[in-house]
């Protein structure tokens, strides 16, 4: 399969050329077919969530395990009722505050959505992206469009067009180009099926902005726990994901004595005759004289350091390197869920100095 990549980001087009192209897009989803396209989080890969063969592409077109449910984007109010069954109040607060946004909530699902978009579930994932694109998709594609990020399945998320071509070409017709994301991982899922809400994957919107305006919410116990044993709630967060193809260990302490024992690490992999990467930021990159260093962005700014860190991973993977140390940082507000996705990708090897 051809793959094209339409760019919407040149600065000559008219709107109406951009509107052509989008409406083509939305036409592409109408008829069953694949479209990657860019959200502030990371991009999606997307098709008709209403249609059990569309969504089944996704799966086909990831290698995705097929128990891990879509993510359902909407772009108005009014659609969320057409595919829930009950949506509490705190829900609807929360709505009001951060859609668009990056926040995913999980209700039960009414019948109009196949099995084969929930992953068999009874529930579905619904989130409604804060990006004019992504808006504009779904509004012409139909109102419902099934999305996860558009990487191969268990590969770093794409936060640029480029990465989404790495994995997507020849697997899908089309990529829509919207330049660099802005958040740059994937959205907070808070699930509303059971209870008391919780949290099954931690990500922009911190549990600390959803107390605020709903009071009472947990975290899945399962998304901390260091053992395999643990069971997360989210199908999707029991996988080895986000990874680059090294092997990838995070060090954990101050910052003397991390960048002490990564310099350590370093030396000795290279001596064993590894290809070494290190993650460092602005503030430390001087710091290290073995290895390929580079800066995932500055300790003041988080959000800098989310915005990089699936780039990085998968600079690294063109590099070919073997393993890569880095270093951790602090986990305050975005960082909860920078932590996350680290342990995640480093399948929760972690060194404590
Ligand atoms: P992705 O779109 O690639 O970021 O993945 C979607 C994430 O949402 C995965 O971790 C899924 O397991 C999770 N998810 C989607 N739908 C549900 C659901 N109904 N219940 C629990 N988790 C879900
Ligand atoms: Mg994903």
């Amino acid at each position: 399969m051809e793959t094209t990549i339409v760019t919407l980001t040149d600065e000559k087009q008219s709107e109406e050329a951009i509107r052509e192209k989008i409406h083509a897009a939305g036409q592409v989803i109408r008829q069953g077919g694949l479209v990657a396209f860019p959200t502030e989080t990371v991009y999606g890969l997307g098709a008709d969530a209403l249609s059990p063969q569309a969504s089944r592409r996704i799966y086909e077109a990831k290698g995705r395990p097929s128990d891990n449910p879509l993510i359902i984007h909407i772009s108005n109010m009014e659609d969320l009722k057409k595919i829930t069954k009950n949506v509490p109040g705190p829900a609807r607060k929360l709505a009001e505050k951060f859609w668009p946004g990056p926040l995913t909530m999980i209700f039960e699902k009414s019948d109009i959505v196949p099995l084969e978009t929930t992953g068999g579930l009874r529930t579905v994932a619904v989130r409604m992206p804060n990006h004019s694109i992504a808006l504009r998709l779904i509004a012409s594609s139909g109102g419902f469009i099934a999305a996860p990020s558009a990487n191969t399945s268990g590969k770093p998320s794409p936060t640029r067009a480029e990465h989404v071509a790495e994995d997507m070409t020849g697997r899908i017709p089309l990529i829509l180009d919207g330049g660099s994301v802005g958040i740059g991982i994937e959205s907070t899922i808070v699930d509303f099926t059971e209870g008391t809400p919780m949290i099954l994957r931690p990500g922009y919107i911190t549990a600390e902005m959803i107390q605020e305006v709903i009071g009472e919410i947990r975290i899945d116990p399962g998304l901390t726990a260091r053992d395999a044993e643990a069971h997360p709630k989210a199908p999707g967060m029991k996988y080895r994901h986000y990874a680059p193809k090294a092997d990838l260990v995070l060090v954990e302490g101050s910052r003397e004595k991390v960048q002490r024992k990564i310099n350590e690490l370093a030396e000795e992999a290279l001596g064993e005759g590894k290809s070494v990467g290190i993650i460092a930021t602005e503030e430390t990159r001087a710091g290290y004289g073995h290895g390929v260093v580079k800066s995932i962005g500055t300790r003041t700014d988080a959000d800098s350091i989310a915005r990089h860190l699936y780039g990085v991973l998968r600079e690294f993977d063109q590099l070919d390197v073997e393993i890569i140390y880095s270093e951790s940082f602090p986990a305050s507000g975005v960082g909860q869920a920078i932590k996350n996705r680290m342990q995640k990708a480093a399948g929760h090897q972690v060194i404590e100095v």
